[in-house]
């Protein structure tokens, strides 16, 4: 897999996933930005440890509609062409149906799809405007296993998670004849600061035991998915949603 002389943008790149994404593009010849919401120091520690030029942090809410267009605009701007798009941000929160108040409930409804999903899409919507142009283009969704079997305190991840993988098929219809082509990973547990409550102590054990491979996966494993994707020859893979969980049903 070989990117260069390709520019990348990674919403949510300076931490886990989408920093080992970022790690992986760079180490094959691209171009990276990535996207941050609030940790700039992270983002600038991200962007410092990335081998090759011409890597930048930009700063957006993916939550606003407005300053993902703006996010889109000035990475093109900066780089003079978008070859790849990754939608990696991503928030998890838990809301038990039996304990949340009605308030906190449609709180997180609205906020994880606003993020998880309407972000996406939103950045997704303005990417393929300037991939149109140049006559082509990578988006690549990070959904979840959550998308497929749900979890019982958290249905509005799983959710948009479920709805991410019906939009990434959807437009992989709709790009295609502008040579725009969409793919979706979708990984179980990986070892990041999102399933941190989980992966700790007893119930982290007990995560790793039922694994076929006793252990869950690495962010580098998932970046891996993500290039592939994004990588030339996997254009007939588009619409593909790609499962990275080590045979693991959980
Ligand atoms: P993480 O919490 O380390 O990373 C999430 C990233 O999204 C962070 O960089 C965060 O700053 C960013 N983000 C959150 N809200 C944002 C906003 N409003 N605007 C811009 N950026 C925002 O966790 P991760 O595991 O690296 O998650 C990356 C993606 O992988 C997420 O979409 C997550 O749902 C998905 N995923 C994670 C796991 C797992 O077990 N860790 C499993 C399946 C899927």
């Amino acid at each position: 897999m070989d990117f260069t002389e390709k520019t990348v943008l990674i919403t949510g790149g300076s931490r886990g996933i989408g920093r080992a994404t970022a790690r992986a593009f760079a180490e094959k010849g691209a171009r990276v930005a990535i996207n941050f919401h609030s940790d700039n120091e992270a983002a600038k520690a991200t962007i410092e440890s990335l081998p090759g030029e011409g890597h930048f942090a930009i700063r957006a809410d993916l939550g606003s509609s407005g300053a993902v267009e703006q996010m889109i605009n000035a990475v093109v701007r900066e780089f003079g062409r978008l070859d790849i798009l990754v939608n990696n941000a991503g928030i998890f929160k838990l809301h038990p149906i039996t304990e949340v108040s009605y308030d906190q409930w449609q709180q997180v409804w609205k906020d994880t799809l606003a993020i998880n999903l309407t972000g996406a899409a939103n950045a997704t919507y303005c990417a393929a405007r300037h991939m149109i142009e140049a006559g082509g283009g990578r988006i690549i969704n990070v959904s979840s296993r959550g998308a497929f079997r749900g979890e019982p305190d958290q249905p509005a991840y799983g959710a948009s998670k479920a709805a991410m993988n019906a939009m990434g098929q959807s437009l992989a219809q709709a790009l295609a004849p502008y040579n725009i082509f969409i793919g979706t990973v979708a990984p179980g547990f990986v070892e990041t600061d999102m399933a941190k409550a989980w992966l700790e102590g007893e119930e982290g054990d007990s995560i790793r035991r039922q694994s076929p491979l006793q252990r869950v996966a690495q962010p580098e494993e998932v970046a891996l998915g993500i290039l592939f994707l994004a990588s030339e020859g996997s254009e007939f893979m588009t619409g593909a949603i790609l499962d990275i969980n080590g045979a693991s049903y959980l």
